[in-house]
């Protein structure tokens, strides 16, 4: 008989986060240095047979649901085909996808159709060059055409996510939630973290979801509270400006922790089981998966020591360099 997904303090963890690949096509200046990082070799990286099994394998366990994330997971070769993969191996309630939305225009409708319920694309700013500046690339990239296709693809909900930087893109924060009142999107405002060193942002950028929030009022009036969109429930409170077809949400790892509420696990791109975006604790899957082994026992040896909450506040950041390694 196999035991449902419990960690060490008795939270339920039914929600798999999937790192496709820790590459990245953006150098996002809170994410990652501007070279970018060693990358993963190859023959490290769980193949499309691999991450299907584990899916396949944690899903009596209680899996119900996954988000596809990276690196940038559209850059994985053939992702619509292991989209599909991954649905057929588990009776999921919810797949998704987290994305900076440059191959969104190309590929929405095919990832609709594989599988992915929702996405969450993430968007800093409307203005073509600064979005080139944060990501320090040379993109031409219009973020609203991401959206378009995500709506026009009928993914539900389409949520965007906006780190906000002090002095970089605050100056955004009203027109950002102003995409609300035209789409049905839910605008995430997300806290800066202080992952690794610094790269290109510190504390100095730092702005607070509450500060946000006021900077929102200023300009769209009281925001009223909102029920979150349909799937999804993870650690945003949502609200909204009166009237508004979307709603917006504040997710807030640094004011406001969730710890106590946390439902997830994380697996990297090479195979490792990581029961906290910020802990040390991880465990390695894809050894006793190359030898055919079950993976219950390494999965619930890992959530046994799941840690009960982060220490982002004491800068420990559990030797995580940017969010890109584990996917965030
Ligand atoms: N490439 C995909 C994307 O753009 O959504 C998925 C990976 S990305 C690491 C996931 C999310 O983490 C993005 O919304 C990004 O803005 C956020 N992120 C990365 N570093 C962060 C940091 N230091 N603080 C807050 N959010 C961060």
């Amino acid at each position: 008989m196999t035991l449902p997904l419990l960690d060490g303090i008795g939270r339920r963890i039914e929600y798999l986060r999937v790192s496709v690949t820790d590459r990245c096509n953006f150098r996002c200046l809170y994410c990652m240095p501007v070279e970018g990082l060693p990358w993963l070799a190859r023959e490290t990286l769980l193949g499309d047979d691999e991450i299907v099994e584990v899916v396949r394998q944690l899903a009596p366990l209680g899996l119900r649901r996954i988000r596809i994330t990276g690196g940038e997971p559209t850059l994985r070769p053939a992702l619509v085909a292991l989209v599909a993969r991954m649905r057929d191996a588990a009776a999921l309630d919810d797949v998704s996808l987290s994305t900076n939305g440059v191959r969104l225009p190309a590929m929405a409708r095919a990832l609709r159709d594989a599988g992915v319920d929702r996405v969450n694309v993430s968007v800093d700013s409307l203005r073509t060059e600064r979005v080139a500046a944060i990501a320090r690339r040379s993109l031409a990239f219009d973020p609203i055409t991401a959206l378009d296709a995500a709506l026009d693809a009928g993914f539900e909900p389409v949520k965007v996510n906006v780190v906000v930087l002090r002095g970089v893109n605050d100056d955004e924060i009203a027109s950002l939630a102003a995409l609300t009142l035209e789409r049905a999107v839910h605008v995430r405002f997300i806290e800066l973290m202080p992952v690794g060193d610094s790269h290109g942002a510190g504390p100095e950028h730092f702005v607070a979801a509450d500060e946000i929030a006021e900077r929102i009022e200023q300009v769209h009036g009281a925001l009223i509270d909102a029920i979150a969109p349909r799937r999804g429930n993870g650690p945003a409170r949502y609200r909204a400006i009166a009237g508004a077809r979307g709603t917006i949400g504040f997710i807030t790892p640094m004011s406001h922790t969730y710890c106590d509420s946390c439902n997830r696990v994380r697996l990297t791109a090479d195979g490792r089981l990581r029961t906290c975006l910020f802990g040390e604790h991880e465990v390695d899957l894809r050894t006793p998966l190359r030898a055919g082994e079950a993976l219950a026992p390494y999965v619930h040896a890992a959530l046994r020591d799941k840690p009960r909450a982060h220490e982002l506040l004491q800068l420990r950041t559990g030797g995580l360099v940017a969010l890109s390694q584990t996917g965030g």
